[in-house]
């Protein structure tokens, strides 16, 4: 057991006891922890607003060894994530977010980067910057973190690099990126989307994994305004993307329709 200090957003909150609460949060040095925030339920909580959902708060807690909980003993508030206040959209986008890191992380396994892109994502939300290039932006910074970027270029059967002058190309999930015209009818559940959506995502995921990200967002986007048929394929590749890291849908995904349209 050793008492540590740090930086954390709140992923989530369950009820414990009458009293007290299971707090989830992500850390940059300690990557997730679950611990029991005792008295937080209590009306003078000695936690006030630091344990609201996607707050920053600073925290000591006791880390415990193996599976136990850890035990928060202060927290707190240094950022609230305010969009609440700017619309449902990016509200829902910042739940997604939370419920991204949570579900493909597992406790006491820091990750480098990846506090830093979720604490980028929730201040872009909060200041009303577009929800579809948000989203994508983490989306992409995630699974960059996590090594699990896909081929954008090289089949992933043969390794060939694939032809993009064609009115379709296919994107396996489950394999991890796109296929060369041969080796599509060898494999299944792929889907088929644009080149400028592959094109698109290629290119981000190339600026966003050269430079620092406050470099990045002030980069213009190509295109500025993506097309509906561009969006809701991007929507499928990420949602896709997603499914298989986390082996489950995330519940979130269902409040995301409109970044679709
Ligand atoms: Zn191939």
């Amino acid at each position: 057991m050793s008492l540590e200090k740090t930086d954390g957003v709140v992923l989530k909150a369950v009820e414990w006891s009458e009293t007290s609460l299971i707090v989830t949060l992500f850390t940059k040095e300690f990557g997730k922890i679950s611990a029991i925030a005792k008295g937080a339920r209590r009306l003078k909580s000695p936690f006030e607003s630091a344990l609201d959902l996607l707050s920053l708060s600073s925290v000591v807690f006791l880390k415990k060894s193996g599976e136990s909980l850890d035990l928060l003993t202060e927290a707190k508030l240094q950022r609230r994530f305010r969009s609440a206040q700017v619309g449902l959209l990016p509200l829902y986008c910042g739940y997604y977010a939370g419920e991204v890191i949570n579900a493909l992380t597992e406790n006491h396994e820091p990750i480098a980067g990846l506090m830093e892109s979720l604490c980028v994502t929730l201040q872009e939300l909060d200041r009303q910057a577009s929800p579809a290039w948000t989203i994508l932006d983490f989306e992409l910074q995630t699974i960059q973190r996590l090594g699990h970027m896909p081929s954008w270029r090289w089949c992933v059967a043969c390794g060939e690099e694939i032809e993009t002058d064609r009115q379709s190309i296919a994107f396996s999930p489950l394999g991890g990126g796109v296929l060369c015209p041969n080796c599509t009818p060898t494999q299944r559940g792929y889907l088929r989307i644009a080149p400028e959506t592959l094109q698109i995502l290629e290119s981000r995921a190339a600026q966003l994994s050269r430079s620092d990200l406050a470099i990045v967002l002030c980069e213009p986007r190509a295109p500025a305004i993506l097309a509906p048929k561009v969006r809701a394929e991007l929507r499928l590749v990420m949602e896709q993307v997603m499914l298989n890291l986390s082996e489950r849908r995330l519940r979130m995904l269902d409040f995301l329709g409109d970044l679709k349209r």
